[in-house]
């Protein structure tokens, strides 16, 4: 295990819609940890690769291109950016268009390998909840703490809408919980890093809870496993 000194790893994995970017946002809040939204990383490497005209099909020309990708994050008057080779992108990576292409590009190895590397020299130190789909498996399979949220595709599809209508983009809620399961099955099938529940995540199905339900369980999980590690918050 890589050594922590701000603090333990908390890895949030789990579909489309489960809630994760709000309950890591929330978790790290309560407990002064740092949040890495590993799904705005790969947003923004999509959005990057089309915008940059290369053929993600050719791998030469993609793997020089990801080897330059700088994607971190930064705090202004409160809010977290996220800043691709050097631009703001945050307003531009969550519409229906880059989601399905985040979904093709995040399958491509020399974007996982870019993105693997920061999101570890990111969150190496401890003190952070890092979410995505491959944090436990993956990114940090000895995190001290892993959960795997989930949702039924109605309930995700749904939240996914309402989010998307109150930004006004035209969407019907049929067509949002069709999108939110090809995304899933497409992350769940891929040959690296898949979208899979890490054997030592603790399940929490956020179908028929509050955030606060949510959040109040994890965070009794945390305190029990820092008083049996002895660690300090
Ligand atoms: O979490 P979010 O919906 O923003 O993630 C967008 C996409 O990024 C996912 O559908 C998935 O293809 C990809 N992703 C990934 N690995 C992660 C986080 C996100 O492949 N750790």
């Amino acid at each position: 295990m890589s050594e922590r000194t701000d603090g333990i790893i908390i890895a949030i994995d789990g579909p489309s819609g489960a809630g994760k970017s709000t309950v890591a946002r929330l978790l790290a809040e309560r407990l002064g940890y740092i949040q890495i939204d590993t799904g705005a990383m790969y947003r923004a490497s999509a959005l990057l690769i089309s915008s940059s005209g290369i053929d993600p099909g050719d791998a030469d020309a993609l793997e020089s291109f990801c080897k330059e990708l700088d994607i971190h994050f930064e705090n202004r008057q409160g809010q977290t950016l996220v800043i691709a080779n050097g631009n703001d992108v945050t307003g531009l990576i969550r519409t229906p268009e880059i989601s399905r292409l985040t979904s093709q590009t995040s399958a491509l190895k020399p974007v996982r390998d870019a993105l693997l590397l920061s999101q570890r020299r990111m969150g190496g130190r401890g003190g952070v909840v890092l979410e995505g789909r491959d944090i436990g498996t993956v990114v940090f399979p000895d995190a001290e703490l892993k959960f795997f949220l989930s949702a039924s595709a109605e309930e995700r599809g749904r939240r996914r809408f309402e989010e998307l209508t109150l930004k006004g983009e035209p969407v019907t809620l049929q067509d949002t919980i069709a999108e939110v399961v090809k995304r899933d099955l497409q992350d769940s099938e891929r040959d690296i890093a898949p979208l899979k529940q890490a054997e030592d995540a603790v399940m929490v199905d956020s179908s028929s809870l509050t955030i606060e339900e949510v959040l109040d369980i994890m965070e009794n999980f945390f305190r029990e496993k820092i008083m049996s590690k002895g660690k300090k918050i």
